[in-house]
């Protein structure tokens, strides 16, 4: 099945009564695409990937309003296994793979919800052959890769489930910029294997290279939205997020 759209509308998100970290927001996610969400801490950008994925209620969120669709698909209300039954998958902040279990295992673990699918195997070949990291070391913990290694596994455990829609928050968050540059390669290469791209990112150049369209978060709203080229052409993300002019 081709992928669809991801379209958020007027989303609404409250954490308790006292903090409003969305207000309003509507976005897409074109299919085939990659879509940028820039912003500053704080901004917002990880609570709309929380309201996607059906994460938020861990987090003490709720939507208070507005409609996340995938094509004719209503996605608010799901329950995360839900979603990722959906095909819209998220690669968690902070990576959290499991570091006591081996690569191996963690990349089964990504697709222990969709074990009833057939090709659960070649899928796991398709992930190897995009992280040739990930074979040398598939026996090893995965606690002993470095930080972009455990980058890479946490997205390939993410690709086990066979996205239609992969929702990534930070990618390169404390890599080098060679690993950085590695990782948006790999973003590519998914990509242009058919997976939507919905990625959060600090690294605005990098983003903006990759991505169709973006959009930038500024307290709660939608400040700044366009294609890539429109976005790297404004005088206001240039000198707030790619520091120069
Ligand atoms: P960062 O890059 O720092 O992660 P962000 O753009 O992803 O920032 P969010 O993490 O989505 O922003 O936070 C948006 C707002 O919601 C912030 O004011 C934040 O303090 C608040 N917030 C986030 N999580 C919670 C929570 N569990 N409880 C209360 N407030 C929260």
């Amino acid at each position: 099945m081709a992928s669809a759209m991801l379209a958020i509308r007027d989303l609404t998100v409250n954490y308790g009564r006292s903090v409003q970290a969305l207000r309003g927001v509507s976005l897409e996610v074109a299919p085939g695409t990659v879509t940028a969400v820039l912003g500053a801490n704080g901004a917002g950008k990880t609570t709309l990937l929380r309201a996607i994925s059906g994460t938020l209620g861990f987090h003490r969120g709720t939507v208070d309003g507005g409609t996340i669709t995938y094509g004719d698909q209503q996605l608010s209300g799901l329950q995360p296994p839900a979603v990722v039954a959906r095909g819209v998958v998220q690669v968690p902040e902070g990576r959290r793979i499991f570091g006591r279990l081996t690569v191996d295992e963690n990349l089964r673990a990504g697709g222990l919800g969709a074990a009833s699918r057939s090709g659960a195997a070649a899928t796991r070949e398709r992930i190897l052959e995009l992280f040739p990291v990930l074979a040398e070391r598939h026996k090893q913990r995965a606690g002993l890769l470095s930080g972009g290694e455990q980058q890479m596994l946490a997205i390939g455990r993410a690709l086990m489930a066979a996205p239609k829609v992969l929702l990534l928050d930070e990618p390169t968050l404390g890599l080098a910029p060679m690993m950085a540059e590695r990782i948006g390669e790999t973003i590519a290469a998914i990509n242009e294997q058919g997976t939507s791209v919905l990625l959060i990112e600090q690294n605005a150049a990098l983003a903006l290279r990759l991505a169709t369209n973006a959009y930038v978060l500024e307290v709660g709203s939608v400040a700044l939205s366009g294609t890539s080229a429109e976005l790297s052409a404004s005088d206001e993300v240039r000198r707030r997020y790619l520091g120069v002019g």
